[in-house]
């Protein structure tokens, strides 16, 4: 008798437990996924500030050995000392639901996270708000990242979905049924996907691009002279993550700011007023993001070094005009040019513009 209660307590625990984590799971779902549609905004060229600021290097998607421990993961003192010998001027550290700010570089910064714990690593950078986005999905449907991207906008901040490629995570139908968020991370060590940024862009969804390290550990070169515990040295080795060079240190942001407080560093994303560019070499010198103008529906572009090419993209990723070994190029959008763009070869990297599109456009 006494056995079978218990029983019975055991398995009403189970069906509660299993219940609420179901109606967790769903509750958001039906709540945010309610249509595919998107939202236009009005679009302003992004590059309307270059004559009044100064281009800062920014990495805003880098992981610490903050959230929890793990060997692989540097401190914050030295992810911060090692981007700063690269000439780094803003840095943010993107933990897992977590926001983590040194003290050293309180002013050089911008608050994130990287949401999303789920099996399938969809994730989204959270850039410039104080507030984690609820994230207790074991699996992330499409409404709960839709619920999250919403809760990270109506708190004022920027969202990048992370890495498509890491896992499959996001497919192009994926990123076509979301909407709201502002950016995709175009370059990223777990796959460079230009063209899901190209397809996004011909079908109306006007996304910022996104180039980040998202760094998990520092090359080989870097490690090895880091003052680590003994450890954290050894448990490094007896995990096999010694001796990798890796790609940290490739991938960044140029933006265009007069200052490096949060709220100007927000501002330069939020209005596009950024490149992407990825290094070819670690020890390349940083290729000189050039400045565009936007002059009668004409896209203008002054580089102050050669470039080796320059192309101006349209629809569907198609090359408008290609300009080769020059330090200018202009190209007039035509009226069914959706959106112009340009990608700068330079001999030590790749660039990205943000897209320009007709004020009048669709
Ligand atoms: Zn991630």
């Amino acid at each position: 008798m006494e056995r079978e209660f218990i029983h019975e307590i055991y398995m009403r625990i189970f069906f509660y437990t299993f219940l609420f984590l179901a109606f967790n799971q769903f509750s958001y779902t039906f709540r945010y996924y309610q249509s595919s549609s998107f939202r236009t905004q009005e679009y302003k060229n992004p590059y309307s500030t270059i004559e009044k600021h100064t281009y800062k290097k920014a990495s805003f998607h880098l992981h610490s050995d903050e959230v929890f421990y793990t060997p692989e993961r540097h401190s914050t003192r030295d992810i911060i000392d090692v981007y700063k010998q690269n000439g780094y001027d803003i840095i943010s550290i993107s933990d897992y639901n977590q926001i983590t700010i040194p003290s050293s570089i309180q002013e050089n910064t911008l608050s994130a996270y990287e949401w999303g714990s789920c099996i399938r690593k969809r994730h989204l950078l959270a850039l410039g708000i104080n507030e984690i986005a609820p994230n207790n999905f074991f699996i992330s449907f499409l409404g709960n990242i839709q619920f999250a991207i919403n809760f990270i906008k109506q708190k004022g901040g920027y969202v990048v979905i992370n890495h498509p490629k890491l896992y499959s995570a996001f497919s192009i139908e994926d990123l076509m049924k979301l909407w709201n968020y502002d950016a995709i991370e175009v370059l990223s060590p777990f796959g460079d996907i230009i063209e899901f940024w190209d397809t996004l862009l011909s079908n109306g969804k006007r996304v910022h691009c996104m180039a980040s390290d998202d760094l998990h550990y520092l090359p080989e070169s870097y490690t090895k002279n880091l003052n680590q515990s003994f450890f954290k040295n050894l448990i490094q080795n007896l995990f096999l993550q010694r001796g990798r060079e890796g790609e940290a240190l490739l991938r960044y942001v140029v933006l265009s700011a007069q200052n490096t407080d949060s709220e100007s560093i927000l501002n330069a994303l939020k209005s596009g007023d950024f490149y992407c560019v990825k290094k070819f070499y670690r020890t390349s010198p940083d290729p000189k993001v050039p400045k565009i103008f936007f002059q009668n529906n004409k896209i203008v572009v002054r580089s102050e070094e050669k470039f080796f090419r320059l192309e101006f993209i349209g629809k569907n990723g198609t090359v408008l005009k290609s300009i080769l070994d020059s330090q200018t190029a202009e190209y007039e959008l035509k009226p069914d040019d959706i959106y112009g763009r340009v990608t700068i070869y330079s001999l030590s990297g790749v660039i990205l513009s943000n897209p320009m599109f007709f004020q009048n456009s669709k």
